[in-house]
């Protein structure tokens, strides 16, 4: 049903698209202010990224205390994490405690997904539409649809010709796979393959891991949660929080150096990768301040990887395949595993290069590189995410005159703040493209976004503003910083989603903000003081 039809069947202040992280918090924050709001949500329960990824070995890889809500001290007295790094199953619970503690799910419309979004603008009204056939009329739109959310169609050709099982990471079955006696064949070795492919590994009678671009990994040293962290967590969760808040990327852990690599010996240097490496997590990359804006300071860190790599992986042929060789270490998400890099050290477990011998096509038995027939029972893609713009971009948008936002981001998504964009009034997204978004711990970040959202929506609801938005000038010079940001860094360098270059035909550009998180809430905390500079706010007098 068009959104743009007769008269709607519902109106409310704000509808909200997705419940994960982001439209649980947003539907809180908004009741609390007395604003009416709805959440649509196209799966059957709540959670985003922790309902649909339930693969093997999936959990969160910013320890357990530090990725959570903190809008609430009662939440954070009672909730308890049981691992370092909480597993799928315990962040989905967190989050359906959270929609029961809070009430949430009354306001929250599972198994519908939104459509169309168009702005009415006589009305200054959202009219949204979903595949259910609701129509409902709201003064603001919070697209709070996920970042890494829709998942990359397979771009191999025979995809739908094996005949065998085929699983998807971002959309495993809710009564797991038991791959027990079976071959199995995985494609891809990014962060849902490196959680999964040791898992598998234990189960399957045989593994063959199809790698296209190796990835850096570190090890997570994942386990109970020491209960000695806890009470410190306890003790000083205020002030931790508030310096997650202030930090780069939103994590206690990274415990970022402000020294140069470079100025540090090479016995130094080993040394300070040594403790991070135990330490375990993003630890690493925070060694240094320059390893991710400065070529030699990243060699060095990526030299420290390969040995380690070289160290575990017997079969020296094996390892050299494993250590990335085209691009700086964390230009690409660094991986944070459970004895990934041993898997290989596994009778039943072969690496297959298919840079070096690509994938012809996928057969009914299996898979066919351009050296080799490979047949298998199971077929697992762990091929990743139209990531940033692809949940937005399945939803027909629309804003003045009738601009599409697919059309207006045709050459890569442009927001002023990561927040709003020029032309589409009045609606928001949670964690866009042009905030720090997937660079940070995303819950940090979620968070910033609601309360800043929330306020503005209170701001504007407090004066005769019927419509507040970006203006062209704030959002071009916004997507200029965003870009000259991202060039003082080694980012750009690698064919990353960050770039949009694991989708063909996507164009290319560094799509989250690599200022860093304290910084960017600053600059977001300084546009709400001085009136919303860089929006306009129209009055129902004044039109447009
Ligand atoms: P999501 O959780 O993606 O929720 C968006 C929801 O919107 C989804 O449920 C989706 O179904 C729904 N939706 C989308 N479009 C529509 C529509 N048109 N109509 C109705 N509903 C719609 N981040 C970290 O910081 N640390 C981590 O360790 C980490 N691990 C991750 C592991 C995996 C496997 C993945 C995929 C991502 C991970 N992330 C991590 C990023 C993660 O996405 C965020 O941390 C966070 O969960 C995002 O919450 P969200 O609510 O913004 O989006
Ligand atoms: P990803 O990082 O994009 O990895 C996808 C993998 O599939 C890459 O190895 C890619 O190779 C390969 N691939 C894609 N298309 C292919 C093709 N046509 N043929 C062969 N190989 C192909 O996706 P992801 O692993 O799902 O992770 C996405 C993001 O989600 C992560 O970066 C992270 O932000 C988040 N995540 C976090 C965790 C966690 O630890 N908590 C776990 C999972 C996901 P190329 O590199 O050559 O393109």
């Amino acid at each position: 049903m068009p959104a743009s039809g007769p008269a709607s069947s519902e109106a409310i202040d704000v509808v909200i698209v997705g419940a994960g992280f982001s439209g649980l918090y947003m539907l809180h924050k908004l009741r609390g202010l007395g604003f009416s709001a709805k959440v649509f949500e196209a799966g059957s329960g709540v959670g985003g990224t922790w309902f649909w990824n339930r693969y093997p070995g999936a959990r969160v890889d910013v320890e357990s205390q530090e990725y959570s809500f903190s809008f609430s001290e009662d939440l954070e007295n009672e909730w308890k994490w049981s691992e370092r790094y909480a597993p799928q199953a315990e962040l989905l619970k967190y989050l359906n405690h959270v929609a029961d503690r809070f009430d949430l799910r009354r306001d929250i419309q599972l198994e519908t997904r939104v459509t169309e979004a168009v702005f009415d603008e006589e009305q200054k009204r959202w009219l949204v539409a979903t595949d259910k056939g609701d129509r409902i009329a709201a003064r603001f739109c919070v697209m709070a649809t996920g970042m890494l959310s829709v998942a990359k169609d397979p771009d191999i050709p025979g995809a739908g010709s094996f005949r065998g099982k085929t699983y998807w990471t971002s959309r495993w079955p809710h009564e797991g796979v038991d791959f027990t006696g079976q071959r199995v064949g995985i494609i891809g070795t990014g962060s849902s393959a490196i959680q999964s492919i040791p898992v598998v590994a234990e189960q399957a009678e045989h593994l063959y891991v199809f790698q296209r671009t190796p990835n850096f990994s570190v090890p997570a040293h994942n386990g109970p949660i020491d209960p000695g962290i806890v009470n410190d967590w306890k003790a000083n969760r205020a002030k931790y929080r508030q310096m997650a808040r202030e930090s780069g990327f939103g994590i206690l852990r990274v415990d970022q150096s402000e020294q140069s690599a470079l100025e540090a010996t090479p016995a130094e240097r080993t040394q300070a990768y040594d403790i991070r490496w135990a330490r375990g997590g993003f630890a690493l990359t925070g060694a240094y301040a320059d390893i991710i804006v400065n070529r030699q300071a990243n060699d060095t860190a990526v030299e420290f990887v390969a040995d380690k790599i070289r160290s575990i992986v017997k079969n020296p042929e094996v390892a050299e395949k494993l250590i990335p060789k085209t691009y700086p270490i964390a230009t690409k998400r660094l991986c944070v595993d459970t004895g990934y890099y041993a898997t290989f050290n596994r009778d039943n477990v072969t690496l297959v290069d298919i840079a070096a011998s690509p994938i012809e096509a996928i057969t009914p038995d299996g898979l066919r590189t351009s050296e080799a027939d490979y047949k298998f029972d199971s077929l697992i893609f762990a091929i990743g995410f139209d990531a940033m713009t692809g949940a937005l971009g399945k939803i027909d948008i629309r804003g003045r005159k009738g601009v599409a936002l697919k059309d207006k981001w045709s050459e890569g998504p442009k927001t002023y703040l990561g927040l709003m964009v020029s032309g589409f009034p009045n609606m928001f997204i949670v964690t866009g493209p042009g905030s720090p978004s997937v660079l940070s711990n995303m819950v940090v970040s979620i968070e910033q976004h609601v309360d800043w959202i929330s306020d503005c929506i209170t701001y504007v609801s407090h004066r005769q503003v019927d419509a507040i938005e970006a203006t062209p000038d704030a959002e071009s010079a916004w997507v200029v910083h965003v870009n000259e940001v991202a060039a003082m860094t080694l980012f750009p360098q690698a064919n990353s989603w960050y770039m949009g270059a694991n989708v063909p035909g996507k164009p290319r550009l560094f799509m989250p903000y690599i200022g860093g998180v304290g910084v960017y809430r600053q600059k977001c905390d300084e546009v709400a003081a001085r009136g919303y500079e860089g929006f306009e706010l129209s009055t129902p007098a004044a039109g447009r």
